[in-house]
């Protein structure tokens, strides 16, 4: 009995510790915390849309899901995140891969393929800080790869519109 008794004690810690964060779910061994409530965010098929989206990106890449090991991807409703010293629309840096769930100009996002997603994985596989690898201006395989998919909106569905100027960032600094 007091054997069983530690081992529930240590499950129950265990439980403590090492549950989800708020709003949190794992995808492929990468923790993700949803901090929004734009409707795509809060949607049955969030895991299966991040699982395909982060894996057309990998490809894209040319990374796996060990690159992103040790991450956690946040999806925030916050306008901004710091990054650098400015404010963008997305984040990777110190184990976590954040992104904001609306545009600036054109308001919540449908779906997460619309956000950064794609582009910040680039950083976790390549690094490239400062987009001086050419692949920043592409994105056509994986624009085609996520095309066509159902988007949501406050008031039922929405078309999930790829647009890849949201993923492209020209080189230099
Ligand atoms: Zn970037």
């Amino acid at each position: 009995m007091a054997r069983i008794l530690s081992t529930l004690t240590t499950l129950l810690a265990l439980a403590a510790c090492g549950g989800p964060e708020r709003g949190g779910l794992e995808v492929r061994g990468l923790d993700v915390v949803v901090d929004s409530a734009a409707p795509f965010a809060r949607s049955g098929d969030l895991p299966a849309r991040l699982e395909s989206t982060a894996e057309a990106a990998l490809v894209y890449w040319g990374g796996s899901w060990a690159d992103l090991d040790g991450y956690t991807l946040r999806l925030t409703d916050a306008a901004s995140v710091p990054c650098g010293g400015e404010a963008s629309l997305g984040c990777t840096a110190g184990g976590e891969i954040a992104v904001v769930t609306a545009d600036p100009g054109a308001g919540t996002f449908a779906c997460v393929e619309q956000t950064v997603l794609v582009h910040e994985i680039g950083h976790a596989v390549i690094g490239d800080p400062w987009h001086e690898d050419p692949r920043w201006m592409g994105f056509e395989p994986v624009a085609e790869a996520l095309a066509g998919r159902a988007g949501y909106g406050a008031d039922g569905p929405a078309d999930c519109l790829i647009t890849r100027s949201t993923w492209q960032h020209p080189g230099g600094r």
